[in-house]
C-alpha cells in the first residue's frame, strides 16, 4: 500500500479529464520541509510560523527567525513558501504577562495580538522579508476580520519594508500577502477583502468553530464539529467560487484539505489548491488522479442543495464512490 503511494510521489497531480491541482504542504518546523519534497509538495502553503515560540517558550528575535524562514525558503529551491504570521492566542500570551480571557478562541489571538504588539510584528515581518530575497516567500496572515484590520497590517508591512530599504538590506519587493479566511465576517465580506490582498487560504478548523460556534478544542462539543453542515459547505464553495471568478488564488489549509473523503467534494468546488500534513500527500493525489470534474460537479451542486445531514452524508458517499 505504501509502496503504491510512492510510485505516484513524482507524478502531477492531474485529475482523469486533465485539470491541474496544487498539492502544498502544511509545516510546523524548517526540518518537515524535507518529508514535505519527499511526498512530492508544489510548495509550504502554510509555515505555522507561532511553533518557533511553542516549542521554547519566547520569541525568536530577527536574526533567529530570518534564520527558521531562510532555511525553509531556500530548501524549496523557488517553490513558493507561505509563512503564516504568529497565530498567537490569548492562552499563549507573550513574556508570562497571561492576559485572561474567558474565551481564548474570541480574544486577543493572531493577527489581532500582532496589531496590539506592534514592535513583535515588525520583528517578524521584517524577518520573512529578509528571507524573501533566497527565493519565493509569501505572507500569510491569520483571523483577519475587518477592513481596518487590513489596512493597519498593509501599514505595518509597508514600514518592515521602508526599515529595510533605509538599511539596504535586499528583499522581494513584491512579495505578495494574502489572508485567511477562517472568520465567517471574512468569508462573507470577501469581496473587499480580495481588493486589497493577493491570494486567500481558507482554515476551515476555524471557519468550522466559529460558523458552528463549537469549540475545537472542548471534547464534550466534539461530536457537533461537522465539516458537512450546510452552513460550512456553503462558506467554502461561495469563497471558493468568488475568489476563482476574480482571480485570486485560493486555497485551503485546514485540516479538510488533508482528508482524502473530502478531496472530491473540494474539486466539485473549483478547488485547485490544497495544503496539507506533507504525510496525507499521496493519499490526496490517488484521489485526484482517479477523480473525474464533469461527473463531480452536478453532484457537488446536489451536496450544496441539500439542507439534511444524512442526505448529504448518502451524496458524498455517491461521491467518492
Ligand atoms: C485553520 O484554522 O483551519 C488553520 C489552518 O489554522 P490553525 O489550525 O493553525 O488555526
Ligand atoms: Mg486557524
Amino acid at each position: 500500500e505504501k509502496r503504491k503511494l510512492l510510485r505516484i510521489r513524482s507524478l502531477n497531480a492531474t485529475t482523469l479529464d486533465g485539470t491541474q491541482v496544487e498539492l502544498l504542504a502544511n509545516i510546523e518546523l524548517p526540518q518537515e520541509i524535507e518529508q514535505a519534497r519527499e511526498n512530492g509538495a508544489m510548495g509550504v502553503g502554510l509555515f505555522r510560523s507561532e511553533f518557533l515560540y511553542l516549542n521554547r517558550g519566547d520569541l525568536p528575535d530577527e536574526d533567529e527567525q530570518y534564520a527558521a524562514y531562510s532555511a525553509v525558503v531556500k530548501g524549496m529551491r523557488g517553490l513558493p513558501v507561505t509563512i503564516r504570521t504568529f497565530d498567537l492566542g490569548a492562552d499563549k500570551s507573550l513574556n508570562n504577562n497571561h492576559r485572561t480571557s474567558t474565551n481564548p478562541a474570541l480574544g486577543l489571538r493572531a493577527i489581532r495580538m500582532s496589531l496590539a504588539e506592534p514592535a513583535m510584528f515588525l520583528t517578524q515581518l521584517r524577518a520573512i522579508l529578509r528571507a524573501s530575497k533566497h527565493g519565493c516567500a509569501r505572507i500569510l496572515i491569520p483571523m483577519l476580520s475587518s477592513d481596518h484590520e487590513i489596512n493597519q497590517t498593509l501599514q505595518m508591512v509597508k514600514l518592515a519594508k521602508q526599515s529595510l530599504l533605509d538599511e539596504k538590506k535586499p528583499f522581494d519587493q513584491n512579495i505578495q500577502i494574502g489572508c485567511m479566511i477562517e472568520i465567517p465576517a471574512a468569508a462573507l465580506c470577501l469581496e473587499q477583502f480580495m481588493q486589497k490582498l493577493d491570494f486567500i487560504s481558507i482554515g476551515t478548523n476555524d471557519l468550522i468553530q466559529y460558523t458552528l460556534a463549537i469549540d475545537r478544542v472542548d471534547e464534550t462539543v466534539a461530536h457537533l464539529f461537522d465539516p458537512l453542515h450546510p452552513a460550512v459547505l456553503w462558506l467554502l464553495a461561495r469563497t471558493i467560487r468568488l475568489a476563482s471568478k476574480a482571480d485570486v488564488p485560493v486555497s485551503v489549509c485546514g485540516e479538510m484539505a488533508g482528508d482524502s473523503r473530502y478531496t472530491r467534494l473540494l474539486l466539485g468546488m473549483g478547488l485547485q489548491r490544497f495544503s496539507m500534513y506533507p504525510a496525507q500527500l499521496l493519499t490526496v493525489k490517488r484521489e485526484i488522479l482517479g477523480s473525474h470534474l464533469p461527473n463531480i460537479m452536478p453532484l457537488t451542486q446536489k451536496i450544496l442543495r441539500a439542507a439534511e445531514s444524512d442526505k448529504i452524508h448518502g451524496l458524498l458517499q455517491k461521491l467518492n464512490s
